[in-house]
C-alpha cells in the first residue's frame, strides 16, 4: 500500500514523486516506456555533443525549472545567436540582425515596408488582447466565450492584409510551445491569447540551453527514488474506493492511497477508470489534441555558418522548414542545428522514404545557410506524433470551444486521483517549467491530505 502511485515518469511525474518522497511518503512511479523522461529525452553523439530530441530551451522567467537546474547543478549557456539571421519569404532570402523566432525585436528583416508594418500593427493589437487575463486558467465569461468561438485563422484574416502579415501569425501557431504546434485554423483564439499571456514570447523562453542537455535531468531526479520506479509497464486501469486506489498495469496490480496521473490529457483519457470519470472530464479528454511536429537534430564537425557571419537561426515559409536554430554547445566545438517539421508540412513529410525526408530537410537548410548544410556528420529525427506514449509534441493545445465548455475539468481531482503534466499548468503550459509546477502542485495537494 503506497501513499501515492504516480503514473508517468515524465518531468511532472518525477517531480511529484520526488516531492512526496522527500516529505516522507511511500511512492511508486509506473512508466509505460522502457526509459524515463517522456518528452524530456536526449542522447550523446559520438562527437561528445549532446542532442535533445524533446525539449531543450529554458527562459529567464521559468523560475521553477531554473530552480531545478540549479539544485542539480546543471549549467546553462546563452542560446547561440550572434551574427545575421536568415528570413526566407516567398523564395527571397534576407539576412538581418535581431528578430529571433520571428517576433518583433531588432531591425526589419528586409521584406517590403508595407508588409512589415502590417505584421507590426497586428502584433500591437494582438499584444493588447493578451493583457486582459487574470492569473489562472481562462474563466467563463462572455468575452472569453466569444474568443473561444473563433479560430486563430479568423483573427489573422481580420487583422492582417498582406501575405507576410498573414504568414507571420500563422508561423507563430506552428512555432510556439503552448500552441501545440497547431495550424492556426485548429486552435482557439482564446487559447492563443491566454497562452501568450502566461507563456509570453517576450519573456524569451528560448534564451538558454543546458550543457549536457535537458535529457540528463530525468535520471538525476529518479536517482532519489531508488527502486520506486517501474519502467515498461503501461497503466491500463485505475479503480478507486473511499479508502484507496488500485492501479492495474500490463504486468500487475498495485495499491495506494492516492494516484497522480502525470501525462497529457488525451493519454490520461485512455486509462479505464472504475468508477468512470465524470462526464465533463471524459468529454474534455476527448478534445485536447497534441501538437504535430517532428524534431530534427543535425550535427556538423563545426558550426560552419558562423564562418559566413550567420547566426544559425533561420525562419521562413520554405517547403519543409519554417524554423531552425543553432544549438551548438560551445564546450564541444561541434555544430548542431535543431529544427522541426510541423503541422500540415509534417503530414506530407512523414510519409516519404527516410532518404527523401532527410534530403528534404537538408535542402531547406542549404537555402538558409549554404551547401555545407547538405553534408552533416549526423542526422537524427524524432517523429513525435508517432511516439505512442506521447502522441505528438511539443504539447497539447485547445481547439475552439474546449476551454469554455470543458476547461473546469482540466485540473479538478476526481476522488483520490490527481492530475499533473505541462498541459494543465497555468504558467508556462507546454514547457518544462509548466511540467515542474504541476508536479509540485499535485504532490503538495496530496501531502495536505495526510
Ligand atoms: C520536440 C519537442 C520540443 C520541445 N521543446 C521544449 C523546449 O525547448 N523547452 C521547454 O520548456 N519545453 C519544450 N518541450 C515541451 C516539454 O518537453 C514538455 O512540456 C515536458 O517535457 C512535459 O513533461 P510532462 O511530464 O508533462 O509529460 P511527458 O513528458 O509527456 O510525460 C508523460 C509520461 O507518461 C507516460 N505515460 C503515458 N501514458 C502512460 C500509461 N498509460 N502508463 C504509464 N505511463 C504512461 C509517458 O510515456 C511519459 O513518459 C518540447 C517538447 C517536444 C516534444
Amino acid at each position: 500500500m503506497y501513499d501515492c502511485i504516480v503514473i508517468g515518469a515524465g518531468l511532472s511525474g518525477l517531480i511529484a514523486a520526488r516531492n512526496l518522497y522527500r516529505a516522507g511518503h511511500t511512492v511508486l512511479v509506473i512508466e509505460a516506456q522502457e526509459r524515463l523522461g517522456g518528452r524530456m529525452y536526449g542522447q550523446y553523439l559520438p562527437s561528445g555533443q549532446w542532442i535533445d530530441k524533446g525539449g531543450q530551451w529554458v527562459g529567464p522567467t521559468q523560475d521553477r525549472f531554473l530552480a531545478l537546474l540549479d539544485e542539480y547543478g546543471v549549467r546553462r549557456f546563452s542560446s547561440p545567436g550572434d551574427g545575421q539571421k536568415v528570413l526566407i519569404f516567398e523564395g527571397k532570402r534576407y539576412e538581418f540582425d535581431g528578430f529571433f523566432q520571428g517576433f518583433p525585436e531588432g531591425e526589419t528583416p528586409g521584406v517590403r515596408e508595407e508588409e512589415w508594418a502590417d505584421a507590426m500593427q497586428a502584433w500591437a493589437r494582438f499584444e493588447a488582447l493578451t493583457k486582459v487575463f487574470p492569473p489562472g486558467h481562462p474563466t467563463l465569461n462572455d468575452h472569453n466565450r466569444k474568443l473561444d468561438s473563433q479560430t486563430f485563422t479568423q483573427w489573422i484574416e481580420e487583422n492582417t492584409h498582406t501575405p507576410f502579415g498573414n504568414w507571420y501569425f500563422s508561423y507563430m501557431a506552428r512555432a510556439v510551445g503552448y500552441l501545440g504546434p497547431s495550424e492556426p485554423n485548429q486552435v482557439s483564439l482564446l487559447h492563443v491569447l491566454w497562452g501568450q499571456h502566461c507563456a509570453p514570447q517576450s519573456e524569451h523562453p528560448e534564451a538558454e540551453l543546458l550543457h549536457g542537455g535537458a535529457g540528463q535531468i530525468p535520471e538525476k531526479i529518479a536517482a532519489e527514488l531508488g527502486e520506486g520506479i517501474r519502467l515498461g509497464e503501461p497503466v491500463v486501469g485505475i479503480a478507486q474506493s473511499p479508502t484507496g486506489i488500485t492501479v492495474q498495469t500490463t504486468k500487475g496490480q498495485f495499491s495506494g492511497q492516492f494516484a497522480i496521473v502525470a501525462m497529457p490529457p488525451h493519454l490520461a483519457g485512455r486509462i479505464i477508470y472504475d468508477p468512470p470519470m465524470p462526464s465533463l472530464r471524459e468529454q474534455l479528454t476527448q478534445r485536447v489534441p497534441m501538437g504535430c511536429c517532428a524534431k530534427l537534430l543535425i550535427s556538423y564537425d563545426r558550426p560552419f555558418w558562423r564562418e559566413k557571419g550567420l547566426a544559425g537561426i533561420g525562419l521562413g515559409n520554405c517547403q519543409w522548414i519554417e524554423l531552425c536554430a543553432d544549438s551548438s554547445d560551445p564546450e564541444t566545438g561541434v555544430g548542431v542545428l535543431a529544427t522541426f517539421v510541423v503541422g500540415d508540412r509534417y503530414k506530407d513529410w512523414h510519409v516519404m522514404s527516410e532518404e527523401n525526408r532527410r534530403s528534404a530537410v537538408l535542402s531547406d537548410l542549404a537555402m538558409y545557410f549554404g551547401n555545407e548544410a547538405l553534408s552533416p556528420a549526423t542526422y537524427d529525427e524524432v517523429d513525435w506524433p508517432g511516439e505512442p506514449w506521447v502522441g505528438g509534441g511539443y504539447a497539447a493545445f485547445m481547439p475552439p470551444g474546449v476551454w469554455t465548455s470543458y476547461g473546469e475539468a482540466l485540473t479538478a481531482p476526481v476522488g483520490r486521483i490527481y492530475w499533473a503534466g505541462t498541459e494543465i499548468a497555468d504558467r508556462w503550459p507546454g514547457f518544462f517549467d509548466g511540467a515542474v509546477r504541476t508536479g509540485e502542485s499535485a504532490a503538495e495537494a496530496i501531502i495536505n491530505c495526510f
